[in-house]
């Protein structure tokens, strides 16, 4: 039986708060003074005093800031990796992200400061270094840029009038099909719209206009600021975090038992661990699909508020070139469509090791490719890249994630859909009975969907443990 750390010489070694000292006094005693439970004889049971559930960002944030503060902390994670839905893979011989790639707004946000102290390498995307080919592979001429953007501009202000009449149960589509009747477009200014539709709302939502809702689809605040990627891969931020946590890899938590004793976690394996608090990082998807059992049952608000958010899906081909056949100060290469949802929108990884584009399709077309192997999902989504680069060569190594299947993750991220409200969001990060405290991007209404929102309720649940 492993247990916590919690030896005043750990203690005096810290500068703890008055508030930080009580805590710990608090837990101190309560291991001591009440046994915990008699654990079954074919599970391995160690007692942390607060466990966190994942290892993704909101998971490692809470447990860097509780472990700051001087709080026994053990993680627990099913994958054999930190990060989530933050994860570089660099098996190619170049990295990519192939979750979360922006610092979606440089200024003031948390992730910026991370990379400071982490002494990591950003750079600024460029969207004026973006370019869009049309139907018959050739690049857009000026007057059909210009119109794009002077479709976009109208849109964006005529949406937004109509979001302020829309009930919680209206759907994007409806908004957007009462826009296109309006301005009677003509063909081709139909695809340009459609194209800046899905650019600008169905691929960063990782949603369709059917899924999400017309009323409160772009709810969430942002910092200032360039959007920034990383050359070297956004998993050194996941290493910085990761750095001194006690993480234990290969454990998928299945059950989640509390009472005024404290809170017993079991995982698939049968293993078996107590706390006197747990700090549960699950996705949306994975507390949807009923993965893990909480016993006493979630509160039955709580559950329809989890209910009726929804997640989505944002999927990336990784792709890797013999030789660069784009123009070499390229950010962003995308192409018209007939079938907006089938719009792909490339990304050209800065500074890599080999030439390599990521391309970005969402929703539920993502999740059709999931279904295609890989050489057919290639094909597909590349079709409109030959067209435009006839000299293409073939790629000499690609991989397609399928965040929807991932039983881990179980989605990208979340939206708010048709009859979901942003307070929704605010319900998941409720703790529950004193014993249970909720981190994780879709706990935040704000904030939902980034990598900041996980990390600030992150460290909001470790702060709302710390308070007792
Ligand atoms: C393709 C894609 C692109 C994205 N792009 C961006 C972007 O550019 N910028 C941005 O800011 N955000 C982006 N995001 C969103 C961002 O990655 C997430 O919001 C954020 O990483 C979520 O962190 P989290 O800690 O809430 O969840 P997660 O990272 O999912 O962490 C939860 C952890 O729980 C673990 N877990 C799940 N089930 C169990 C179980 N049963 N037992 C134990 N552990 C379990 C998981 O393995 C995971 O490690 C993107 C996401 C995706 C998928």
């Amino acid at each position: 039986m492993k247990l916590p750390n919690i030896a005043p010489a750990t203690v005096t070694q810290l500068q703890l708060s008055r508030r930080q000292f009580l805590w710990l006094s608090m837990v101190a005693s309560l291991l001591a003074c009440a046994p915990l439970n008699t654990p079954q004889d074919d599970s391995a049971v160690t007692q942390a005093s607060v466990l966190i559930i994942g290892a993704g960002i909101a998971g490692l944030a809470a447990g860097r800031k509780l472990q700051a503060a001087g709080v026994p902390v053990q993680l627990l994670e099913a994958r054999e990796r930190a990060g989530g839905r933050v994860w570089t893979d660099t098996s190619f011989g170049t990295p990519f992200d192939l979750g979360a790639s922006w610092i979606h707004g440089v200024e003031q946000n948390p992730i910026t400061a991370l990379v400071k102290a982490y002494g990591l390498n950003t750079v600024a995307t460029d969207d004026d270094a973006t370019v869009v080919y049309g139907l018959d592979g050739r690049e857009l001429g000026n007057k059909q840029y210009q119109r794009l953007w002077q479709l976009g501009e109208q849109f964006d202000d005529d949406l937004a009038a109509l979001q302020e009449q829309a009930e919680d149960d209206a759907v994007l589509r409806e908004g957007i099909e009462r826009l296109l009747r309006r301005y009677r477009l003509n063909a081709e200014d139909t695809r340009l719209l459609n194209w800046y539709i899905s650019y600008t709302i169905e691929i960063s939502m990782a949603a369709g206009r059917d899924e999400l809702s017309l009323a409160w689809f772009d709810n969430e605040e942002g910092f200032g600021g360039a959007e920034h990627t990383f050359p070297q891969g956004y998993g050194g931020i996941v290493q910085g975090l990761a750095q001194g946590l006690d993480i234990r890899y290969g454990q998928v938590v299945n059950q989640i038992s509390y009472d005024a004793q404290g809170v017993t976690v079991g995982t698939q394996a049968g293993q078996s661990y107590r706390a006197e608090r747990v700090v549960v990082t699950l996705p949306l998807g994975v507390l949807q699909a009923g993965s893990v059992t909480f016993e006493p049952p979630l509160p039955a608000a709580r559950l329809q508020a989890q209910q009726r958010l929804a997640m989505g899906t944002l999927n990336k081909l990784a792709l890797v070139f013999p030789h660069r056949f784009w123009d070499a100060e390229l950010h962003l290469i995308s192409h018209l469509h007939d079938q907006p949802a089938q719009i792909v929108e490339w990304w050209i990884p800065q500074q890599p090791a080999r030439p390599a584009l990521t391309g970005l399709v969402a929703g539920a077309y993502a999740r059709q490719l999931e279904q295609q192997p890989l050489e057919q999902v290639v094909a597909t989504l590349t079709a409109p890249l030959r067209q435009a680069y006839p000299r293409m060569p073939e790629p000499e190594a690609a991989l397609y994630t399928r965040w929807s299947s991932d039983p881990f993750a179980r989605g990208s991220y979340s939206h708010i859909p048709p009859g979901a409200h942003p307070r929704d969001h605010q319900a998941l990060a409720q703790p529950v009975a004193g014993r249970l405290f909720f981190a994780g991007e879709a706990t935040f209404a704000t904030y939902s969907a980034t990598v900041h929102g996980a990390f600030i309720s992150g460290e909001r649940a470790a702060d709302e443990v710390l308070a007792g």
